[in-house]
């Protein structure tokens, strides 16, 4: 069975992404740092086709470990799949930041993407086949107030998305992002709903399956000609 490896796929966004991978006919790899209860949950709802894989996408360490381990225990196997969605948000106006606040977004959004991806690429590249979709967000494209961290680090990883895209398509790897606007998930839980979509277009939050179809699509195979792209999935959220 082919694999896939979705970070952060214990809940929210990404919980919809391995249901949809699964569907697909993929094994997934749930990452997850904490929540096991969670990502058990999540692995019982594709039925048990795939399996946990506890690391913290910001800790190089843990990444390397976990995914060595893996791919020593599996030598005939590959993830041919990389959902990078772990994410956190540490909203503050810049002037209230700390210096923490910062670092811990912008390790968990973005160095993250170098950590794990560096990891799974090799393999990806001799087998002349990847699909690698980065879970960007509307704050990387216009910058929310508050999020000065958070869109930092989504922006980076939006350029770093187009310049891999670059350097592997002769070998068949694609790389794309998503941008989701507000979905509704733990992230944006406590947010005024009633009052932000007022200026959506489509007049509600959307819907973590929402995004794990765009995001589905992206890694398929159909996908073969699309790459270095970042698309927007917000219900026309867009100024
Ligand atoms: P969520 O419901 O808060 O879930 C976050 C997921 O990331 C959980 O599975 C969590 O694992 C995992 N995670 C967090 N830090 C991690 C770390 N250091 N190492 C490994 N896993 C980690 O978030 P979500 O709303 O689904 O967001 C998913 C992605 O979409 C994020 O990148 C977010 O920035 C992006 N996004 C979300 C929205 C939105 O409106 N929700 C909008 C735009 C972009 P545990 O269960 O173990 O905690």
């Amino acid at each position: 069975m082919k694999t896939a490896l979705v970070t952060g796929g214990s809940r929210g966004i990404g919980r919809a992404v391995t249901l949809a991978l699964a569907q697909k006919g993929y094994h997934v790899l749930i990452n997850y740092v904490s929540n096991e209860a969670a990502a058990r949950e999540t692995l019982d709802a594709i039925g048990g086709q795939g399996e946990l894989l506890r690391f913290d996408v910001g800790d190089p360490e843990s990444v390397r470990t976990a995914l060595e381990g893996w791919q020593a225990a599996h030598p005939e196997e590959y993830i041919e799949v990389l959902v990078n969605n772990a994410g956190i948000r540490k909203d503050n106006l810049m002037i209230w930041m700390e210096p923490d606040e910062w670092q811990q977004v912008v390790n968990t959004n973005l160095n993250s993407f170098f950590h794990v991806t560096r990891a799974v690429l090799q393999p990806m590249l001799l087998h002349k086949y990847g699909r690698i979709v980065n879970v960007a967000s509307l704050s990387g494209i216009k910058g929310l107030p508050g999020q000065a961290n958070y869109a930092a680090a989504k922006g980076g990883l939006i350029a770093a998305t187009k310049a891999l895209a670059q350097e592997v398509a002769r070998k068949k790897v694609t790389v794309n992002a998503v941008a989701p606007g507000f979905i509704l998930t733990d992230m944006t839980e406590g947010l005024d709903e009633a009052t932000l979509k007022k200026d959506i277009p489509a007049a509600r939050f959307g819907r973590p399956e929402e995004v794990a179809a765009v995001v589905a699509f992206l890694a398929s195979p159909e996908a073969s000609y699309v790459t270095g792209e970042c698309i927007s999935v917000n219900g026309g959220l867009y100024t």
